[in-house]
């Protein structure tokens, strides 16, 4: 395995922020994993788990290890279920099971990162979330060095949440998933865009390769492409409040949107929030929030990830400051200077 020093992660990151790793290891199997957490040199030093790069952003040079997960390997196992390794990229995935058969995951498509991130946040798009085909995964214990093995249960699935960004934060790395899809065509279209698309496109029984394309066209025409502009995706979360702060929320704001989450929560868009505090579009030298995407912070080439960061902490402020409601960062926020 080759370590490589003083090496810039921007082309680690969709933000685009260029940082520098004090050392990078790229991790092609188990045995490259265990010898860098036994090597005493790095025993002391900070560690960052990397997948995509698709979920962070980098505030400051990262004077530690960087460790970039690049398990490879897709294998359909004798009950059924299909085991990714962390390193495999979404959305690749999610074209081989088109290819092969299996169904379940198309409205995730185009989904940036790998396959070893997506449980973190258990993720999610155009009413799908990846907890409904997970069955369970194997994860490196980092103290012990030991493979422990979480069931659907044990990850604690939430809306973008997992027992690993909170009880469990910090103490793994993960190495493969098991997936239960299904080889049936049945497909889920009760998302509004979804179905909008593919009226428009007169197909009124849609197979799961034709949800994936509709999916893929909407992401194209709504989301900036990192490769062309730098960013996480949603950076903050869409919060749930108390159906009766927001009925109180309502009597000012006619327009406010919302979703009933259960009898005493609903979500509101993030999006509309931002908007409403005067956000959207705003332009701050080489950084900003995104013209059509409000809920999509932009890095327009150059900008440093402290001055983003500083950006979403305004937004916060000013949104609790209208609105009493906190906004979540969804992004992960990585500090490297320790
Ligand atoms: C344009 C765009 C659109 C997006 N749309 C969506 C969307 O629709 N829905 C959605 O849910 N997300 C979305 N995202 C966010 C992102 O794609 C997902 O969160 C994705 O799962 C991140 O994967 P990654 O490999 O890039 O993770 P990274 O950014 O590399 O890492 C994210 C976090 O997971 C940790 N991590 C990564 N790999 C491992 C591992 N193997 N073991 C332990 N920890 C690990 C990292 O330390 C970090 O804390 C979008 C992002 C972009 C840029």
């Amino acid at each position: 395995m080759k370590i490589l020093e003083n090496i810039s992660l921007k082309p680690y990151n969709t933000f685009g922020i260029d940082c520098t790793a004090r050392y990078f290891a790229l991790i092609e199997s188990l045995s490259d994993l265990m010898e860098i957490f036994a090597a005493r040199e790095f025993l002391k030093l900070q560690k960052l788990i990397l997948g995509g790069g698709s979920n962070i952003l980098l505030c400051s040079d990262f004077n530690g290890l960087v460790i970039k997960i690049d398990l490879k390997g897709i294998d359909l196992l004798t009950d059924g279920s299909i085991k990714v390794q962390a390193g495999e990229n979404w959305h690749d995935f999610v074209l081989w099971s088109l290819e092969n058969g299996y169904n379940g995951i198309e409205n995730l498509s185009l989904i940036p990162g790998n396959v070893g991130a997506a449980p973190m946040q258990n993720i999610g798009a155009y009413g799908v979330e990846l907890k409904e085909v997970f069955l369970d995964l194997e994860a490196f214990h980092i103290e012990t060095g030991e493979i422990h093995v979480f069931t659907n249960s044990q990850c604690e699935f939430g809306y973008r949440e997992s027992v690993f960004k909170n009880s469990r934060k910090g103490e793994y790395v993960i190495l493969s998933v098991r997936f239960n899809l299904h080889k049936t065509d049945e497909v889920d279209i009760r998302y509004g865009a979804i179905s909008k698309v593919l009226e428009n496109q007169g197909i009124l029984h849609p197979t799961p390769k034709q949800i994936s394309n509709a999916v893929i066209y909407i992401r194209e025409s709504k989301l900036p492409d990192p490769k062309k502009i730098g960013n996480s995706g949603s950076f903050f979360k869409n919060p749930v409040v108390l159906k009766s702060d927001f009925l109180l929320l309502q009597e000012q704001y006619k327009d406010i949107p919302s979703y009933l989450i259960n009898s005493l929560e609903v979500k509101v868009p993030a999006a509309w929030l931002i908007e409403n505090a005067g956000w959207k579009g705003k332009v701050i030298g080489n950084y900003g929030v995104h013209k059509n995407q409000a809920l999509v912070l932009v890095n327009y080439g150059g900008a440093k990830g402290a001055d983003i960061y500083e950006l979403a902490q305004k937004i916060q402020a000013s949104v609790k400051n209208r609105f009493d409601i906190h906004l979540q960062m969804e992004v992960n926020i990585i500090n490297g200077t320790n």
